[in-house]
């Protein structure tokens, strides 16, 4: 049966009104006696007597909307708007309970991708790169609607290049540490010469049930095609060995094409997107990135207090080693040093050893993550 959506207002949430038809209205007809029954009027009706006439009024209401609904059926029409019920006294005892409004053609709203909740979405950050000027993919954007699985590759366009489309092989880890790989899948672009170019999403083989359990991908670029001609690349990919909350933190405080931490030993420096530049380059010559941004101010060389703190089991102990090096730390981090101590403490009272997760936050830190 066709639904028939109805509302007194003049529009519907989440639907748009493409088209409009006439004002109608249907009406029961009471028979000349069914007021006597009552009394003489509507207005004369006592109080002891409203019950029992709201009653039947409200049974002849929900007819006459029925046959209303019923009527709207009929028609090419599906939605009705401005709709109105009333009792009507005409002359002669006759009254009548009366439903009207206008019939419409209502269409629900285009709503995105990403606006569904019924979309099984997983983003996942590429754990390989090339260390050269050519597109780098950063993320992979799984999705589906319940009809099969599509992807979308986000890159980074370093070099603003106009990259007209990209054919690479995706592989996937999911949680159980197996591995799945698409061949050579063709990445086009709705929109080039961006900084961030984001894919058109491709169906893919992957069954939708998977996307949640993926953890973990590697994109190695075949090929890409750019105005002046079709390009590959000649290296090696480079994988990313980092724990999945570290590399998160990166991303998230360095950019989503990150893919190291900077360091620098005064003859080459190690830039966030992990090309190493010669230590008189104020600037990345991959990514653009200013060792003067990435350049840390923290003058405390935290990582043999980092190796005394792994040799311990307890976080208690390991506030014991933060203590011995505490007067040498800056004064800007001492504060939430301890307040890691203080919550790893909390933590550990009820869900056993911290030592893990404490020292991560405390390396995190000092990483500037
Ligand atoms: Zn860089």
């Amino acid at each position: 049966m066709k639904e028939v959506l109805i509302t007194s207002g003049t529009s519907f949430e989440g639907y748009d009104i493409v088209g409009y038809g006439t004002y109608k209205f249907t009406q029961t007809i009471l028979n000349s006696n069914f007021l006597k029954d009552f009394g003489t009027s509507i207005a004369d009706i006592a109080t002891d007597r409203r019950d029992i006439y709201q009653e039947k009024i409200d049974e002849i209401l929900n007819e006459t909307i029925n046959n209303f609904t019923d009527m709207v059926r009929e028609t090419k029409y599906n939605a009705v708007v401005g709709f109105r019920t009333g009792v009507e006294e005409y002359t002669n005892n006759v009254t009548a309970v009366v439903a009207s409004g206008t019939l419409v053609n209502i269409k629900e709203q285009y709503k995105s991708e990403f606006d569904k909740s019924s979309f099984i979405r997983n983003e996942i950050y590429v754990r390989n790169y090339y260390d050269l000027l050519v597109p780098r993919a950063s993320k992979v954007v799984l999705a589906s609607e319940g009809k099969g699985t599509k992807i979308s590759v986000w890159f980074n366009n370093y070099n603003n290049d106009d990259i007209k489309a990209l054919k690479a092989e995706l592989q996937f880890t999911n949680i159980y540490g197996d591995n799945i790989t698409l061949p050579d899948v063709d990445f086009t672009f709705d929109k080039t010469n961006l900084k961030l170019l984001k894919s058109d999403y491709v169906e893919c083989k992957l069954p939708d049930k998977y996307i949640k359990m993926i953890s973990s991908v590697k994109v190695y670029i075949k090929k890409y095609v750019k105005a002046s001609g079709v390009y590959e690349i000649d290296a090696d990919s480079i994988g990313i060995e980092m724990s999945d909350v570290k590399f998160k933190a990166l991303k998230l405080k360095k950019g989503i094409d990150a893919v190291a931490n900077y360091k620098s030993d005064g003859l080459v420096w190690t830039c966030n997107c992990g090309h190493v530049n010669e230590g008189g380059a104020e600037e990345c010559v991959i990514c653009g990135r200013k060792q003067d941004e990435m350049k840390n101010s923290i003058t405390f060389n935290y990582e043999p207090m980092l190796e005394e703190m792994k040799t311990k089991e307890y976080v208690i102990e390991i506030k014991d080693v933060l203590m011995k090096y505490i007067k040498d730390i800056d004064t800007g981090m001492r504060m939430q040093l301890l307040e890691i101590m203080e919550s790893g403490l909390n933590y550990e009272k009820s869900r056993g050893s911290m030592k893990d997760s404490v020292i991560e936050k405390v390396e995190n830190l000092f990483l500037g993550l």
